[in-house]
């Protein structure tokens, strides 16, 4: 049953936005990376700027870590200044984090486009995390719904049913991205209930049992053990806080709920 607890492996991702360049990004994993690699039963992705993914590469790969990319084009090569295609990514990233809330309201992007993106991650061996979430004028007018239906039609149409469990949803609500004002967990559990729905519609429920959900949005350590302990919520994708060693609490709090469940 895809709304089973504890039956999908929680993933906690640490999107680092456009923060440490390639010696820093090497310091700070040197840093964290052994505690990071300690934990066990929980997927670790770090998600460096495409720049420092190689210096992070170098020493994550002969660890349990796994990176991934903040974004990708769709299109394997060509004159497409300033992108990064998926054959880039392919061999260094396991993760790639598409249709952020920064990339749809900064950069333009659609859920056509995050479509495409994600078919080109799958079609790569690329496993992405698509982000969805409402804006604060959306959830204000009782529209966190509509909306999140209308992201979740259109940025994951047409998958490849039999490869679902390569996919990780984000649900992310703007208002709770970098502002320190979190979702509630049963907030968080109440979209996401409707995000597993929907994706049941779309694909079956026995294609989207291994679908993980993520919750994103001022995960900390603080809050991380709250977030973690119910059902539903299958991992965070954590941006301020993962540029510290928080990320490892907070990596380390769904490592442990998962096992008390
Ligand atoms: C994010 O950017 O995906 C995010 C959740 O940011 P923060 O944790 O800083 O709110």
């Amino acid at each position: 049953m895809s709304g089973m607890v504890g039956a999908r492996r929680p993933i906690v991702a640490g999107n680092w936005k456009m923060n440490y360049g390639p010696t820093e990004a090497h310091d700070f994993l040197a840093r964290i990376l052994p505690d990071l690699e300690a934990i066990a039963g929980v997927d670790r992705v770090v998600c460096p700027p495409s720049i420092s993914i190689a210096a992070a590469h170098a020493l994550t790969s002969a660890s349990g870590v796994m990176l991934g990319a903040q974004n990708m084009y769709d299109a394997e090569k060509g004159a497409f200044t300033g992108e990064i295609s998926p054959l880039m990514l392919r061999g260094l990233c396991d993760y790639v984090i598409l249709g952020h809330s920064e990339r749809r309201a900064l950069f333009g992007e659609t859920d056509e486009l995050v479509n495409r993106k994600a078919l080109s991650a799958f079609a790569h061996g690329l496993r992405p995390i698509v982000c969805v979430g409402e804006r604060l004028e959306d959830r204000d007018a009782n529209l966190t719904e509509r909306v999140i239906t209308a992201q979740v039609r259109g940025s994951l149409a047409n998958l490849p049913a039999d490869r679902l469990n390569e996919l990780v949803v984000a649900y992310e609500p703007i208002w709770a991205i970098g502002t320190g004002r979190a979702a509630t967990t049963q907030d968080a559990r109440d979209v996401i209930a409707i995000i597993r729905a929907l994706l049941d519609e779309l694909y079956g429920e026995a294609a989207t049992a291994g679908v993980r959900v993520q919750y994103g949005g001022s995960v900390t350590a603080a809050n991380a053990a709250e977030l973690a302990a119910g059902p539903l919520i299958d991992g965070a994708l954590v941006g301020g806080a993962s540029l510290t060693a928080d990320f490892v609490t907070i990596t380390r709090a769904f490592a442990e709920a998962k096992q008390a469940r």
